[in-house]
């Protein structure tokens, strides 16, 4: 068995996840007339392009949730890349982080399966490139089938969602999902945050969540019970850094 698993959601969308690592990364290829977006390019131990040469021979466009290493991993495979326009200076110049911070999350503990036999921790680079599209807040991509960018701060400066309006599909990288959300890193926001969710929530036309970690499928429940976790935190006044991991039924909030 390979080290991707390519379920199909329908006939033109799949989710590649990587299950053999604790993080259960999905990347989502979409097809459309003539191109295709691959939304995210995981963790960069093994070869993402060569999955979707599988599954499409369209041209791919590759948009970026956001800039952390374990979205832009495989990004160096394809040259056609957007990303949020608050994220690009991560990729163009680096992520504030030591390159250690990033490989100690490769090292053989952090694989639940088995490790790729062409990974090489000692040769693993973080994803940097000049050669980006910027993306904003509003901004449609039409492959034949239209994805808007909703810009989502709070977990990173430049994360985005991106709603595939026809299908009522929202994908929501590492803002919404089923599993701890991070907003104490420094470089995060919860009270951002906090409005993103509210911002998705209020988005008419949802018909199912898919998320950038863990099980892809999820009902659009999981948005307000996001919602509703954040808005509780708020009412206590203790939506700042340093305040802890807040539990609740199907989700954790680290701030
Ligand atoms: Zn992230
Ligand atoms: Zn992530």
């Amino acid at each position: 068995m390979g080290w991707f698993t390519v379920n199909k959601i329908d006939d033109n969308t799949y989710v590649i996840s990587e299950n053999g690592h604790w993080e259960n990364t999905n990347c989502y290829l979409l097809t459309g007339k003539d191109s295709a977006v691959l939304i995210d390019s995981g963790l960069g131990v093994a070869n993402i392009k060569e999955e979707i040469k599988k599954l499409t021979d369209m041209p791919v466009k590759v948009i970026t949730t956001h800039a952390h290493w374990d979205h832009i991993g495989c990004h160096k495979y394809f040259n056609d890349i957007y990303i949020h326009e608050d994220d690009s200076e991560w990729i163009i110049n680096g992520l504030p982080l030591p390159p250690q911070a990033v490989i100690k999350n490769l090292t053989p503990e952090n694989f639940t399966g088995s490790i790729p036999p062409e990974f090489d921790i000692k040769s693993y680079r973080v994803f940097r490139s000049k050669d980006i599209k910027i993306l904003k807040d509003g901004d449609i991509i039409d492959i034949g089938r239209k994805l808007r960018i909703i810009h989502t701060p709070g977990h990173s400066p430049g994360h985005i969602c991106i709603f595939d309006e026809s299908n009522g599909y929202m994908f929501t990288g590492d803002l919404i999902y089923k599993g701890t959300l991070y907003a104490f890193y420094p470089s995060t926001d919860p009270v951002k945050y906090r409005e993103s969710v509210i911002k998705i929530s209020n988005t008419e036309g949802i018909k199912k969540v898919f998320p950038g970690h863990y099980d892809y499928n999820q009902e659009k429940d999981i948005i307000k019970e996001t919602e509703n976790a954040f808005n509780e935190i708020n009412k206590k006044n203790r939506l700042k850094q340093g305040e802890g991991i807040f539990e609740f039924e199907n989700i954790k909030i680290q701030i």
